[in-house]
């Protein structure tokens, strides 16, 4: 799979390609990463990459100009033609679509995403309409440029490549993943690390030591017994869906004992709520 960056900060990516999944991924040849220095498609003395609004304002836009050059460089199919679950061009920002997970596991499919790092106040808004097939926001908050969002997006997608992640069950069962979990563990079979799936956050994990500075890890997961790993682990993810991420928990797929359990929850935290 091929990224390719159109940023002002070619050398912000320098650290970032070198650890952990994604070097492994640029070295075994999964996944190449490019970076197109934006100044390189300039044609004054000073480079420039911006100028200011029309319309007035404070701040400076970047420049339509350079930006579909770097394009034009990269042979990419125009836009009408282009089929963007092969081949997508994306624009970070702040007024964009919400990036999640689900977006991540459809760009994985692509053969090659190419993304344009906005600074400043933005870029053009014609690189938008013209050139890019999605605008994407990293989240609600504004970052001083689209680099961050670059390496976000790249990262979560490059954990799905195929071989990535040592087990692949690791992707398709974490937070926010989709895929149906086994409602009850077969026996003899050790629990799968699946109970958050169906779109919940993932449960508490826990290492060794067994007790750590006098806090014991919960009794159930040195019990032995499978059966109530599963289900303490079910119910963790759906405690911790309902505190942190109650939103999730109207798409998510939900089994009669989960509601029963989500029914508890709530009750209980009525019960405590002061008068
Ligand atoms: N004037 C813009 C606004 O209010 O929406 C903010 C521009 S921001 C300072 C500069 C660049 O950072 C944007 O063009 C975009 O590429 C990037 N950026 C800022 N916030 C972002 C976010 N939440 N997600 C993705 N990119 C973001």
């Amino acid at each position: 799979m091929r990224f390719d960056i159109i940023t002002i900060f070619p050398n912000f990516f320098e650290g970032f390609l070198t650890h952990g999944i994604l070097s492994r991924a640029l070295t075994n040849g999964a996944a190449e990463v490019h970076t197109h220095d934006l100044r390189a498609f300039t044609h004054d003395r000073h480079k420039t990459v911006d100028d200011r609004p029309f319309g007035g304002g404070e701040g400076m836009v970047l420049k339509p100009g350079p930006i579909f050059e770097a394009c034009e460089s990269l042979n990419l199919i125009p836009k009408s033609l282009r089929d963007p679950s092969k081949e997508t061009v994306i624009l970070l920002s702040a007024q964009g679509r919400p990036f999640t997970q689900a977006i991540a596991h459809e760009l994985v499919e692509a053969e090659r995403v190419v993304f344009v790092c906005g600074r400043y106040e933005g870029v053009d808004e014609r690189v938008n309409e013209q050139l890019c097939d999605r605008e994407l926001s990293i989240g609600d908050y504004v970052l001083s440029g689209g680099e961050l969002g670059a390496a976000v997006i790249i990262d979560s997608i490059v954990r799905l490549l195929p071989g990535a992640l040592g087990n692949p069950d690791s992707a398709r069962f974490e937070s926010f993943g989709a895929a149906a979990v086994p409602s009850v563990v077969a026996p003899g079979e050790p629990p799968p690390s699946t109970n958050a799936a169906g779109g919940l956050l993932d449960y508490p994990h826990y290492t060794r030591p067994a007790d750590f500075r006098g806090t014991p890890v919960p009794e159930v997961l040195t019990g032995g017994s499978h059966e109530a790993v599963r289900k303490w682990r079910r119910q963790m993810a759906l405690c911790k869906t309902l505190r942190n991420r109650p939103d999730l928990l109207a798409n998510a797929s939900l089994s009669a004992e989960d509601l029963r359990y989500l029914d508890k929850l709530r009750r209980a935290a009525e019960i405590s709520m002061p008068e």
